[in-house]
């Protein structure tokens, strides 16, 4: 379901590991729409630094204030916080309920996901994982790229 929703350059690499459990409730007056409940389910993340796969439980409470744009712009004085507003999911008949719950679990993302605390990451010169292996740019001579390179290139000049 996210895959819809998730766009082409998610830093994230978000994947979901299992269904997401969506419990929400609908109480509808006149002028707007309160939807309050929960939304849990496992989500995987590619960690910041080494994109290993991280496994993260997202179980968060929602509570979201539905206007629609004109009746915001009329109720100003409401002075409703900016972040609870949700005027994209709701043009004042249909709530886009699937789009609205992606949103809650991008919005509940932390900003920096790391696979551990300590994640050494990848190393830009080698590019292997330092997490699982040791550079291998600091070992030169007989074992950098380079040598290989060169005993390679022997047989070739016997000739
Ligand atoms: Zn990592
Ligand atoms: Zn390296």
């Amino acid at each position: 379901m996210v895959d819809r929703f998730v766009p082409a350059d998610d830093p994230f690499g978000l994947k979901l590991l299992g269904p997401v459990n969506v419990a929400l409730f609908f109480d509808k007056r006149l002028d707007h729409i309160k939807i309050t409940g929960t939304i849990k389910g496992v989500l995987e993340v590619a960690c910041h630094r080494c994109l290993n796969p991280v496994s993260l439980t997202h179980d968060e409470k929602v509570d979201i204030y539905l206007v629609t744009e004109g009746q915001s712009e009329r109720e100003e004085e409401k002075e409703l916080e900016a972040d609870e507003l949700f005027y994209e999911f709701y043009d004042g008949e249909v709530i886009e309920v699937d789009v609205l719950v992606v949103e809650q679990i991008f919005l509940a993302l932390p900003v920096k996901v790391l696979c551990r605390e300590d994640c050494r990451g990848i190393c830009p010169g080698c590019g292997v994982n330092l997490n699982e292996e040791a550079c291998r740019c600091k070992s030169r001579g007989s074992r950098s790229p380079f040598a290989k390179l060169r005993l390679l290139k022997k047989p070739e000049s016997k000739d």
